[in-house]
């Protein structure tokens, strides 16, 4: 955690709404990750949070990286742009997953000379990418069980079992080769049955490609959804880590190589977010606090992340349960209904809220004016 202190300093020099990133936590995360899954190779799920020096820190720390559009592909290119051609070339095959399965033509004629790892689900992406992107290598991204994510991701992505290895061949027949397999159990997976049961139903699926003739494949991915320590409901990554590992070590011999694709792990417990007070009132009888961020900007994931973040005073007193909204005017823009905060805190006090650094500053607007917040980066 970033001392409050900090925080207060920081907000003092550079004014609020502010997201401060510790790249300190950055680095500790991205080992622990390497520490309890060794088998593993980390890619950073670029869309949690794209900001490129968030993304600087990782590759600096030997990380691998999930992108998802050609913008997030162009930020980890940024850092191998000055590589010697195949040396470039062996890094991106190596270290980059384009892992949405379903790209624009466009995107897939881009992607073509860089020779990426893509993933598909479906017979129209197979023959969209033997046209414009013949050059791809491909993982068949799997429909998998989603059971008590915080977000679900199962009903938009993913091939089902049944179909799996048709798929696999299918574009093997058109002269494209089937890397592995890929699958998500969903993000901020508490469940860690999920990652058994999706482990073990992929390595059904490679044991019914090898039976039906195809035994190319050579790599598992096994996605993101390793869920944050956001509290104490959540059991310690350890635990889950031990039980991956038995399983792959169980189903997958030596050389299948193993990937993840961690987003919110490595960056939600990074950041800080710091606002003010810039209103407030009592309504219906509940005192309610207006700030200068919301659900537009750093709290987006309120809405698209189904996650709750507490808000915390610098000032202590008696508390309360106060309301908490954003800037804009739109109703919809609340933080929090319930937040337990000291009742007498005055107009310019600061609250900050930690654990921020996944799927927040990454999807914040410009929404009604108000522009993002302000980013500084600590512990460079
Ligand atoms: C969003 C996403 C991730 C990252 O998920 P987390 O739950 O943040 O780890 C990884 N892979 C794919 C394909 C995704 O869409």
């Amino acid at each position: 955690m970033i001392p409050r202190r900090t925080l207060k300093k920081l907000a003092e020099q550079n004014g609020t709404p502010l997201f401060v990133v510790d790249h300190n936590e950055l680095r500790r995360n991205y080992a622990t990750f390497k520490k309890y899954l060794p088998r593993v190779q980390a890619y950073y799920a670029v869309k949690a949070n794209p900001d490129p020096a968030i993304v600087k820190t990782l590759f600096d720390a030997g990380a691998s990286f999930d992108v998802a559009s050609m913008p997030e592909f162009r930020i980890v290119y940024e850092y191998i742009k000055d590589m010697p051609d195949k040396q470039r070339q062996d890094w991106i095959w190596d270290k980059i997953i384009y892992a949405n399965p379903i790209k624009a033509n466009e995107t897939l004629q881009e992607l073509n000379p860089y020779k990426p790892l893509v993933t598909y689900d479906n017979y129209e992406e197979i023959r969209k990418i033997k046209k414009h992107a013949p050059q791809a290598g491909l993982a068949l991204r799997l429909k998998v069980t989603n059971t008590g994510a915080m977000v679900e991701l199962s009903s938009k992505f993913g091939a089902a079992p049944g179909e799996a290895v048709d798929l696999i061949l299918a574009a093997d027949k058109v002269g494209l080769t089937v890397e592995g397999i890929s699958f998500h159990v969903g993000s901020q997976t508490t469940n860690f049955g999920n990652y058994v049961a999706a482990i073990n139903l992929a390595a059904n699926i490679f044991k019914e490609a090898k039976d039906r003739g195809y035994s190319k494949m050579n790599l598992l991915d096994i996605g993101g959804g390793f869920p944050a320590p956001y509290d104490d409901t959540v059991k310690p990554f350890r635990e889950l880590a031990g039980i991956i590992n038995r399983e792959l070590n169980r189903l997958f011999p030596k050389n299948i190589q193993i990937l993840a694709e961690p987003g919110r792990f490595l960056c939600a417990t990074a950041a800080t977010a710091v606002s003010k007070i810039i209103g407030k009132a009592v309504r219906e009888g509940k005192l309610c606090y207006y700030v200068n961020d919301g659900v537009y900007h750093t709290f987006s994931g309120v809405i698209f992340d189904h996650c709750h973040y507490h808000m915390k005073s610098f000032k202590r007193g008696p508390t309360q349960i106060c309301s908490v909204f954003g800037p804009t005017c739109d109703a919809l823009d609340v933080v929090s209904m319930a937040e337990e905060l000291p009742g007498d805190l005055q107009l310019g006090d600061l609250l900050y809220s930690e654990q921020i650094g996944a799927y927040s500053h990454a999807s914040s607007t410009w929404f009604n004016g108000f522009p993002p917040a302000t980013v500084v980066h600590i512990n460079q």
